[in-house]
């Protein structure tokens, strides 16, 4: 399908029918309220045999609902994709004309188109002459902010605003393809409630990996807002010592972050912050992340100058977002760790054509100028060395819903579509510790599956304009007619 813009993208206006839970007949708290009003109003012998009738009744109803749901999990819904052709990410291989199975959202059977066993309730849905891939991931994202949000404008968005930008990017990024994103720093722990009213159904999402707020120093990038005068006293997320770093980890982990963002050196988009600056220093750094890895989190950092790149390997974090500036020494600590490099390469080409009209500040866009060309060359350096490379691409700084736009800077840099698509896919699942659940397509993996009509190993611009969208077995989109 042709999408010329954002505006065109296919909108869903309802959720699918499945994902909204409805009420059936009175719930247990009924139940109780009914038990206890009547027991304020009859008399101890009413009250005790009513009790063990209602108990009964309760029981009743209980073993009821079981059987219900037992029921409707005997004849769930059951989904065929028929006859397309299966990228096998792990292989690397594609297999042509397969069917695959899907059940309560489950990936049950792959095979040669015509082989499976299905009922005459399955749904058949005609895959013939697509390409079909795993859901993308995106490992660094900030679904709660807009591309057009920056300089002071940034100062001007409160939480619950951006929370209502998260609900519109969350659904632009699923119909991207796009079916688990991390993100990596939001206000007021606004990505964790987008994840909550995604997973309960509310409203049309990836799902997401979320950082909370990310953690910051005094004066630095995400600490506190590093252009507002003395008086303002903002205190921010920023942490001066290890035990200030670990306390906010805590709270971090108590406000429902499933990994932990600190950034350890200054930003592009912070004014006043200076990239080659090194944020935190060693012990901090080694504080978050024994507190971290203690509390069962992984962690990113976002860091672009090499001293803090490298101290942040030293220290042990899982991946190291941006590494613009990565040593030859880096890369190697990188690699004999197996620490993941998250290298948004395409984010540069929007801030340095489209930033300006978006509110950019000059001072950033110099320090833009600074990092774009070398990050892309310590890119190819780095893979070519073989570090693990993760796909992050920074989307809320260029609009959501183009996440795709790196694959081709990916392969222009070095890497075949294949393997692009793999660090999207495969190698993003194990960053994130969830390989055994999502990533590619395999029996016993959750349904997530996309699809597009040309075939992006020939051309990986394909995946920029997918044409089918599935997420845990249900379907958003599909414009493969
Ligand atoms: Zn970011």
């Amino acid at each position: 399908m042709a999408r010329s813009d954002e505006s065109s993208a296919p909108h869903t206006p309802t959720l699918p029918q499945r994902q909204k839970r409805n009420a059936v007949g009175p719930s247990l708290k009924d139940y109780v309220t009914v038990f206890l009003e009547s027991k304020l109003r009859l008399s101890e012998f009413y009250q005790t045999t009513l009790s063990i009738g209602l108990l009964l009744m309760l029981k009743t109803t209980l073993l009821a609902a079981i059987a219900v749901i037992g029921l409707s999990s005997a004849v769930a819904e059951q989904t065929l994709l028929v006859g397309g052709d299966v990228i096998d990410v792990e292989r690397g291989t594609t297999m042509k004309s397969q069917d695959i199975l899907i059940q309560d959202g489950i990936i049950t059977a792959i095979g040669v188109t015509g082989s499976l066993p299905t009922t005459e309730d399955t749904t058949r849905i005609d895959m013939a002459g697509a390409t079909l891939l795993p859901g993308l991931s995106d490992s660094h994202v900030h679904l709660t902010s807009n591309s057009n949000w920056h300089g002071f404008r940034r100062l001007t968005i409160s939480t619950p605003r951006a929370a209502i930008a998260g609900v519109v990017n969350a659904e632009a990024t699923l119909m991207a393809g796009f079916t688990t994103v991390r993100n990596l720093g939001a206000p007021g722990f606004s990505d964790i409630d987008l994840r909550k009213a995604i997973d309960e159904g509310d409203i049309a999402g990836p799902r997401i990996i979320g950082a909370g707020q990310a953690i910051g120093i005094t004066g630095g990038h995400c600490g506190d807002a590093t252009v507002l005068p003395y008086e303002a006293q903002v205190k921010g997320r920023a942490a001066d010592s290890p035990w200030e770093a670990r306390q906010k980890v805590r709270e971090n982990k108590k406000y429902g972050a499933d990994v932990i963002k600190f950034c350890g050196t200054g930003g592009v988009l912070s004014p006043n912050t200076t990239i080659n600056a090194q944020q935190f220093s060693l012990e901090e750094m080694k504080a978050i992340v024994d507190e971290a890895h203690a509390l069962d989190l992984k962690v990113a950092v976002h860091a672009h100058g090499p001293r803090g790149i490298y101290s942040a390997l030293q220290a042990g974090v899982d991946s190291v977002e941006h590494s613009s500036m990565i040593t030859d020494e880096g890369i190697d600590l990188a690699v004999e760790q197996g620490t993941y490099l998250s290298m948004d390469i395409y984010v540069s080409d929007f801030i340095l054509s489209e930033g300006e009209a978006a509110g950019v500040l000059e001072e950033s866009l110099a320090k833009e100028r600074q990092v774009g060309r070398v990050q892309r060359e310590r890119f190819q350096a780095a893979f070519n060395a073989g570090a693990k490379m993760a796909y992050g691409t920074d989307a809320g700084v260029y609009p959501h819903g183009t996440n795709a736009r790196q694959f081709s800077k990916m392969v222009e840099w070095g890497m075949s579509p294949m393997q692009a698509i793999q660090a999207a896919t495969i190698g993003n699942a194990t960053l994130f510790g969830r390989e055994d659940q999502i990533g590619s397509i395999r029996v016993g993996k959750a349904a997530d599956i996309i699809a597009v009509t040309g075939d992006p190993l020939q051309n990986v611009r394909e995946l920029e304009d997918v044409d089918f969208v599935m997420k845990d077995g249900t379907v958003y989109l599909n414009a493969l007619d």
